[in-house]
């Protein structure tokens, strides 16, 4: 069942097998040093001890809420007002723990039957791993609270973005995409060994019999993006300078570039679908766009999980035909940096290798960059 929010807390007393008083507000902290943190230490010892939540549940995790459940003696039931939940980011040896430390993690919620929904609250994020503690309370009558011993933690990890966020995140990437310039080919930078196939440092698992293969996508992008670490696909830019109609001189990814007409990877039988919109700390802003050949392994993961555009009618990336019969025309979006991912492997005897003028601009390349939570341009409430 559904019930209230729950309210950020600030009258837990301490955390279970820690001492992170630092962790608590300065509401608690009050609390915390009238009372114990054992209903008995509390001047009501006569009182019997309130049931400590045993068998903890957590179910319906989505990337922003989880249901929680347990089991309960029935003995003192009924004094209990409110839980306590404590919930923790899951300790990540890479992680800054100063950064951390002060983040008050502690729920208050109204004892309401099970189990509850803890939903929108700030400190959930997609994708992530916490651990949850709860105990019951009894709210006294000076405002302090009687508690049971904390329960054991249990862990859970946070969903990715379902297909409600990624529209959001889509209408936000919409506002800024600006007017559409024509192009007409698909790129693809990479080192020289990329597409030298006799090198003893070409990676065989991305270039096979002429073919350059579909590779798991990187991290790059919002975190909780459900094709991060899962869609296989290959990168390419279309993106064009407005003065000369053409792609880039310069590249992040390497000298040499495979360029292929455009209507070889994306026609009326490609499925297109918005995968992500993010920047890394710049101005410039990406989009993520999935180019999926119908029916293809690509096009049944994408499906029901990123939001579908319309090839011929979306603010990113268009094919359209004037009229019956003639060629296929296509547009990108100017104000949005595009990154295709192309789902199915790729023949390098349709298109053509060549070295570029220009440079190559190591410090572009987006290959896990991190976004950035803080943009008001690309963030939406959830998460970072
Ligand atoms: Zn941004």
């Amino acid at each position: 069942m559904e019930v209230p929010r729950v309210e950020h807390g600030t009258g837990s007393p301490v955390s279970p097998g820690d001492d992170m008083i630092k962790n608590l507000s300065l509401d608690a902290l009050q609390l915390t040093e009238r009372e114990g943190n054992k209903s008995q230490d509390n001047g009501i010892a006569e009182m019997e001890e309130l049931p400590v939540p045993q068998n903890i549940k957590i179910n319906n995790i989505t990337c922003d809420s989880f249901k929680i459940s347990w089991d309960m003696e029935c003995r003192s039931k009924d004094r209990i007002t409110n839980y306590f939940i404590d919930l923790n980011k899951k300790e990540n040896k890479n992680s800054n723990k100063f950064k951390h430390k002060d983040v008050p993690t502690k729920l208050v919620a109204k004892a309401v039957s099970l189990p509850m929904t803890v939903r929108g609250h700030w400190f959930l994020s997609p994708r992530t791993e916490y651990t949850v503690a709860v105990q019951t309370a009894s709210k006294q009558s000076e405002g302090d609270y009687a508690v049971s011993e904390w329960s054991e933690k249990v862990e859970f990890c946070t969903a990715d973005y379902s297909t409600v966020h990624l529209t959001q995140l889509l209408e936000k990437a919409e506002g800024i995409a600006g007017r559409m310039l024509r192009f007409t080919v698909f790129y693809r930078n990479q080192q020289k060994d990329y597409f030298d196939q006799a090198s003893p440092s070409s990676d065989s698992r991305e270039l096979q019999d002429n073919q350059m293969l579909p590779a798991v996508k990187d991290n790059s992008g919002s975190h909780g993006s459900p094709i991060s670490g899962k869609l296989e696909g290959i990168y390419f830019s279309c993106n064009t300078e407005f003065n000369t109609g053409k792609p880039p001189q310069d590249s992040p990814y390497g000298r040499y570039r495979f360029q292929i007409q455009a209507e070889a990877l994306f026609n009326p039988k490609t499925n297109l679908y918005f995968g992500d919109f993010y920047c890394m700390y710049t101005a410039y802003h990406y989009v993520i766009l999935v180019l999926a050949p119908e029916g293809s392994p690509g096009d049944l993961f994408c499906k029901g999980r990123l939001p579908a555009l319309d090839i011929s009618n979306n603010h990113f990336l268009t094919c359209t035909q004037e009229e019956e019969g003639a060629r296929l025309v296509f547009h990108h979006a100017q104000d949005v940096i595009l990154e295709v991912i192309y789902t199915d492997p790729v023949d390098l005897a349709l298109g053509s290798v060549e070295e570029i003028q220009g440079h190559q601009l190591s410090s572009m390349s987006t290959l896990n960059a991190k976004k950035d939570p803080s943009c008001k341009t690309c963030n939406i409430s959830v998460g970072r």
